[in-house]
């Protein structure tokens, strides 16, 4: 018996590109060794998306189609593709070719030489702007100060997982703020990294936009590292300190310390800054309890396609 690759697309408004990734990635898959199935997850797209998907699913029953209710967002899409998917090998991608289909037969090869996880780890990305690949880089720096465990510089959302570890993903780290990737890297399992060279995006523009982005890595920091929430203590001591030093200069002067509005202003300015900070960062941490703790579903799909 064949083994069975299960490639997932995550699909949101991306009717552009949908032909010539399905064109692309018919070829490369026509030629590897497995049997194949081409999982796409329509994340509440609102443009033609849809219908040319349900059209591909119709001539090509290896096409299938998982469609959402409404937009739940990439990693929810591919969070669903793997919960649906039955290959021994599953791989994770894009639908704008910025992840090239020609890396599988590479994948493949990966997972008959023993390889669970599999990371594609971006060697340069064209379309990403300065400004996005300078971000990236310090958020990489960052998360890899505050949390215990190790984050992969430029790793993408571009991955494959053995049907072992898709069962730990479908049945743990079911969490509603999350960083999927870091999850993967996280598993353990015999794994191992292919650089790729991420391209312009076929067609259409990106959805990811620097505000989102920036919300994305706030969450990744809260859901991987505590270590923010213990600024208060570090904060607490060394005001303390700086107290008991101006009260031992104070005695030692008898009280002669020089009395100054502007000093006595902007200590109180810094203090209230460091309260108000912490308190904000303890915010974060609680709004990501309550959003857990409503345990609202990840996704809800309404209709699928050539799925049993
Ligand atoms: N995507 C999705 N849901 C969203 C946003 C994006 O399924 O809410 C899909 C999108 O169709 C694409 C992939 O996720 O296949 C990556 O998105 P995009 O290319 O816009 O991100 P970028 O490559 O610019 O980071
Ligand atoms: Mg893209």
């Amino acid at each position: 018996m064949k083994q069975l690759l299960s490639v997932v697309v995550s699909v949101y408004n991306e009717e552009a590109v949908l032909e010539q990734f399905y064109l692309e990635a018919k070829q490369v898959l026509e030629c590897i060794q497995w049997d194949y199935e081409l999982l796409f997850v329509n994340d509440g797209s609102c443009d033609k998306s849809c219908e040319i998907m349900s059209r591909m699913a119709e001539r090509d029953k290896k096409v299938k189609m998982i469609s959402f209710s409404r937009n739940f967002g990439h990693e929810a899409a591919m969070i669903a593709g793997i919960d649906y998917s039955r290959g021994d090998g599953i791989i994770c991608m894009d639908a704008d070719l910025q992840h090239p289909p020609e890396c599988i037969p590479e994948i493949v090869e990966k997972f008959e030489e023993g390889y669970q996880v599999i990371n594609m780890v971006r060697t340069k990305n064209e379309s990403a702007g300065l400004i996005k690949n300078l971000a990236s880089a310090a958020f990489y720096k960052v998360i890899n100060v505050l949390s215990e465990v190790h984050f992969e510089h430029n790793a993408s959302d571009f991955f494959a997982v053995s049907r072992p570890v898709a069962q730990v993903l479908k049945k743990s780290y079911r969490e509603r703020v999350r960083f999927l990737r870091g999850y993967v890297q996280n598993v353990g399992f015999r794994h191992t990294a292919i650089p790729y060279e991420a391209g312009l995006r076929a067609a259409g523009e990106s959805k990811y936009s620097i505000r989102k982005l920036f919300q994305f890595s706030i969450n990744t920091i809260v859901c991987f590292s505590n270590l923010p929430l213990k600024l208060g203590i570090y904060a607490g001591l060394m005001a303390a300190v700086m107290g008991i030093i101006v009260l031992v200069y104070t005695l030692l002067t008898r009280g002669g310390a020089p009395s100054g509005y502007a000093t006595i202003v902007i200590l109180n300015c810094f203090m209230f800054a460091v309260l108000f900070l912490i308190v904000g960062i303890i915010g974060e941490y609680i709004s990501i309890l309550f959003t857990e703790l409503k345990d609202r579903p990840i996704y809800i799909v309404e209709n699928t396609k050539n799925v049993e």
